[in-house]
Parts: C-alpha cells; sequence; structure tokens
C-alpha cells in the first residue's frame, strides 16, 4: 500500500485531498497544526484504518517513522484575512515548512508536490496567465508575505529537484472553492454566501470590476491527482477558466441564495490583483485535464453546504483564535 503525508490536511483543499487518496486506497497520514484548519473536516475519516492524523507545526522539524512514497505541501494560511493577521506565520510555512518536508522527501525518497498560487502572478500584466508569465508581485506589500512565499516555495523546491535530483510537483492553483471552507475566512464565497444567509448587504470591494475565475474543489482535487502522478516537474496552472467580474458574481450569488439584501461598495484592498484567469492549455495537454463543474452547479452544492452549518458557526465573526495554535 502507497503511504502519502499531507500537509494543511484539516484546511479546506487537505482534507478533500486526504478523502481522494483514501478512496484510490493509500495509506494517508495527515498533519496539520489546525491555526486556519478545522478537525471537524476529517471527522469522517478518524476511524478509517488507513488514515492518521498527527499534530504538527511544520516549520518545526518533521519525524516520520517508516517509508514515504508522496508528501503533498498544502500547509498555509490562504486567505487574505488569515494571512494579513499571521503574516510570519506565513512566511515560515512557505519557507521553514517547505525546507523541512523538502528535507523529508529526500530522506523518504519520496515523490512531492507544493501548492502554489495564482498569487506569484501577483497583480498580472499578462491576461489569461500562462505559466512562462514571471508575474508582478509588490514584495513589500501586505499580501507580499504570502506571494513571496509561495514563490520562495517555488525556487527551493526546483533547487531540490535540480540539485539533488528529487521528484517534485508544482501546482499553481487559482480560486477554488467548496464544501468545508471556512465560513468567516474573508474569502469572497463565504463572505457573499454567510452574509446571504445572515440577512446581511453583500460587500464588494473596490467598484466591482476586478475579475475572478472559480474553480470547484473536484476539478481541482482531480487536476492535482493527475499532476502528482505525471512525470511533469515545471508548474502547472489548475484553475476554471470561467472569469467573472466580482459585482457580477454578487448579482449571481444574490440570485442563488434569494436573499433580498442589496450589495454594498467598501474599499478596494492594496495590491487586490484587478484580473485573473488561467491560461490551462498545459494542463489539457500533459495531464488531459480541464474542468468539468460549472459556476452554476459549483455554487449551489457550496452554498447547501453552508447552509447546513450551526447558527452558532454562522453568526461567529472570527471564531480562529491565531494565537493559541503559535509557539514562540
Ligand atoms: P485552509 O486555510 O483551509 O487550509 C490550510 C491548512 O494548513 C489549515 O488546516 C491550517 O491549519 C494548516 N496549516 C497552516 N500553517 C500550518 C503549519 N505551520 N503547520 C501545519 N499546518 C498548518 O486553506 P486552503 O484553501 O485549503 O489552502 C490549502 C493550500 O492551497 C495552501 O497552501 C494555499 O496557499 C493553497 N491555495 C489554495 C487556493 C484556494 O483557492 N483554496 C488557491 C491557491 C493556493
Ligand atoms: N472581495 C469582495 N468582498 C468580500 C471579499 C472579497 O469584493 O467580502 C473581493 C476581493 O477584493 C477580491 C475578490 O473578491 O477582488 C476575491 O477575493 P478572495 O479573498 O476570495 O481571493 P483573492 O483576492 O486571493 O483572489
Amino acid at each position: 500500500m502507497k503511504k502519502v503525508l499531507i500537509t494543511g490536511a484539516a484546511g479546506f483543499l487537505g482534507s478533500h485531498l486526504c478523502d481522494r487518496f483514501i478512496k484510490e486506497g493509500y495509506h494517508v497520514i495527515g498533519m496539520d497544526n489546525f491555526i486556519t484548519g478545522d478537525r471537524k473536516n476529517l471527522s469522517h475519516l478518524e476511524s478509517h484504518s488507513n488514515f492518521e492524523i498527527i499534530e504538527h507545526d511544520v516549520t518545526e522539524f518533521i519525524n516520520i517513522e517508516g517509508e514515504l512514497d508522496y508528501i503533498l505541501h498544502f500547509a498555509s494560511p490562504a486567505s487574505p484575512i488569515d494571512y494579513l493577521k499571521i503574516p510570519i506565520q506565513t512566511l515560515k510555512v512557505g519557507a521553514l515548512g517547505t525546507h523541512n518536508l523538502l528535507g523529508l522527501a529526500k530522506a523518504k525518497n519520496a515523490r512531492m508536490l507544493i501548492a502554489s498560487t495564482s498569487e506569484v502572478y501577483g497583480d498580472p500584466l499578462v491576461h489569461p496567465q500562462t505559466e512562462a508569465y514571471y508575474g508582478n508581485v509588490n514584495t513589500i506589500g501586505p499580501r507580499g508575505v504570502y506571494d513571496e512565499a509561495k514563490r520562495f516555495q517555488e525556487s527551493i523546491t526546483m533547487a531540490y529537484h535540480r540539485f539533488h535530483g528529487l521528484e517534485t510537483r508544482i501546482v499553481r492553483i487559482f480560486n477554488t472553492y467548496g464544501p468545508r471552507m471556512r465560513l468567516n475566512d474573508g474569502r469572497v464565497i463565504p463572505a457573499f454566501m454567510g452574509q446571504a444567509l445572515r440577512g446581511e448587504d453583500l460587500t464588494v470591494f473596490g467598484d466591482g470590476s476586478q475579475t475572478r475565475s472559480f474553480c470547484y474543489v473536484d476539478d481541482q482535487v482531480e487536476g492535482i491527482y493527475r499532476l502528482l502522478l505525471s512525470d511533469y516537474s515545471d508548474p502547472v496552472n489548475i484553475g476554471n477558466p470561467h472569469e467573472i467580474t466580482i459585482s457580477d458574481f454578487a448579482e449571481e450569488i444574490i440570485k442563488l441564495t434569494g436573499t433580498t439584501q442589496k450589495v454594498i461598495y467598501k474599499d478596494l484592498p492594496v495590491d487586490d490583483p484587478m484580473q485573473r484567469q488561467p491560461d490551462i492549455t498545459l494542463a489539457k495537454k500533459i495531464l488531459e485535464w480541464e474542468p468539468k463543474v460549472g459556476r452554476e452547479e459549483g455554487m449551489k452544492k457550496t452554498f447547501e453546504y453552508f447552509k447546513g452549518l450551526s447558527q452558532d458557526d454562522l453568526h461567529k465573526s472570527e471564531h480562529k483564535d491565531f494565537k493559541k495554535h503559535i509557539k514562540k
């Protein structure tokens, strides 16, 4: 039985990846320090004989007994609100955490896949974004802690690949959504759906003309799975190219949720990218992958999930005590 270590396992993407690898017959070791994730995302796997969860901060030395075939490094705060609140942890998990995991992969002769992001393109001047684009990132802006951690993560991964001959894979993930996102992580989909459910106005930042392209989680997981098993070591974009402005998206959410509230406009956050759309030509060619779930279907499924949450979850504006999880 193949063994896979998934960091960030209690998070949104990590927990869906655990499900997928269990389904494929792997032994899965999940690792998480629960700083932005939630144990509840894994409760259905806890008693599974091929699943174990280790509570650990990956910025500290990592010890795993026995062999490992694959490592998927998904630990990192991922929403702008989260990484602005814990900027140093964000830099550390991308830099020190990745270094520890690459060392572990080398020791175990395991293949390592890292979760990079469309944020490596910053506020892009090339549209849609191809993997060949070097990006436009403000290193010292508030988002720089995330963007630069991810850029460093790509660099050190390529260095281990070239210098040590380690088998590595880099996925550049574009905005992905679905069940198990944290309702109050500040990302636009949980934000709008939470507001609709609480009967609040929907907050569009700026004039809403900025664009995003949203990918449903099942499609993302399929792309990541195929990339891991491919023999391609340069970065690959995985996302859904169907682009929409944030103001049009707010209207779609009003229709979907049936809320009678209106849209209100707030300041645009610093360095908020104005446009984003993945060019997925490469993924189509080498992975024979493309997204299958349209926005209407994906948003419906996601809204069903949020509707099922407790009133308590719905009304907590911030249920995460980040400080509790940070060791000095
Ligand atoms: P998430 O916040 O739901 O999950 C991240 C998980 O990592 C959490 O469970 C958190 O507790 C854990 N974590 C953070 N720091 C840790 C540390 N030092 N040690 C151990 N665990 C730690 O976020 P997500 O959306 O699931 O994102 C997962 C990964 O995918 C991240 O690396 C993120 O940068 C990347 N990504 C996600 C998206 C997206 O749209 N969801 C887009 C681009 C990239
Ligand atoms: N956004 C918004 N209202 C919100 C939350 C986000 O208008 O309540 C905007 C945000 O400014 C950005 C887009 O939605 O332009 C996507 O934001 P998100 O935080 O989901 O992801 P990212 O900016 O990292 O793509």
